[in-house]
């Protein structure tokens, strides 16, 4: 999105790196004789001259010799150089935008991920009708004064909003969410209250049939307790207590399970 970056890519497209770019001057051994720049992606033909790629394919649709030493060559005996391309790509490069005042130096292949954060970066504002260009280290403050700055309303409803009317912008979307929140607050308080009041509820269960359970046995010892007591004294009316006692007991054990 910014023109320097553009023609200096499609300049590079067509054949080697430029011998410029380099911090020190290249080996001769290194400039392809088809561009003059510095071989990229270098490959080796029969006669053992080494061209970028992209050169010599281009060279060879026209003639099928070498333009170092004219002997017959062929694409099917060209051999990619990937060791002399990997040292290639170690030599320090100078940053492109020094004269904008980068004084940085990566290795070739650094280059990109150098000039994707370069400061000194030319970089077009992109708010339309702007047309400014700014340094990337400057495009903040330029973002913050710009004059046609325009922003999408954060929320989604849809509505483009400038400085001014970003104050003034009553949105409806916010309103909708504020309330939809709220709403979601209520639901899980509501859950929760759902939630205690069982748990009151069953142990509320739990205490009645615990009550039931003890008036139950004092009705039942109460009617056991009657007629063991009018004998009075005795050993036979003892051993018949104690035998009524054991059935209530049995009586007990059935009703709560039920
Ligand atoms: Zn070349
Ligand atoms: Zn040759
Ligand atoms: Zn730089
Ligand atoms: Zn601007
Ligand atoms: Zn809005």
């Amino acid at each position: 999105h910014n023109d320097p970056f553009l023609s200096h890519e499609s300049s590079h497209m067509i054949g080697g790196y430029e011998v410029e770019l380099f911090v020190d001057t290249p080996d001769h051994d290194l400039i392809c004789i088809i561009c003059r720049g510095v071989l990229r992606c270098p490959v080796r033909v029969a006669c053992n001259h080494i061209f970028c790629k992209r050169c010599i394919l281009q060279w060879m649709r026209r003639q099928e010799t070498c333009p170092c030493c004219r002997k017959p060559i062929s694409q099917s005996l060209m051999f990619v150089m990937f060791k002399l391309s990997k040292s290639i790509s170690r030599l320090p490069i100078k940053c492109r935008n020094e004269q904008q005042g980068c004084r940085a130096t990566v290795p070739l292949s650094d280059e990109y991920l150098h000039s994707s954060a370069c400061p000194y970066e030319w970089l077009l504002c992109p708010h339309p009708g702007c047309g400014a260009r700014v340094l990337r280290k400057d495009s903040q403050e330029h973002e913050r004064t710009c004059g046609h700055w325009r922003q999408l309303c954060p929320m989604g409803c849809g509505v483009l909003l400038d400085r001014d009317s970003q104050v003034r912008h009553n949105c409806y979307r916010e309103l909708q969410q504020r309330y939809e929140s709220q709403r979601q607050t209520q639901r899980t308080i509501a859950a929760a209250l759902r939630r205690k009041m069982l748990r009151m509820q069953s142990s509320m269960n739990h205490m009645r049939r615990q009550i039931g359970l003890i008036c139950e046995s004092l009705e039942l010892s109460q009617g056991a307790e009657g007629p063991g007591e009018d004998p009075g004294e005795g050993t036979s009316a003892g051993t018949g207590s104690r035998a009524s006692y054991s059935s209530s007991s049995s009586n007990t054990s059935s009703s709560s399970s039920s």
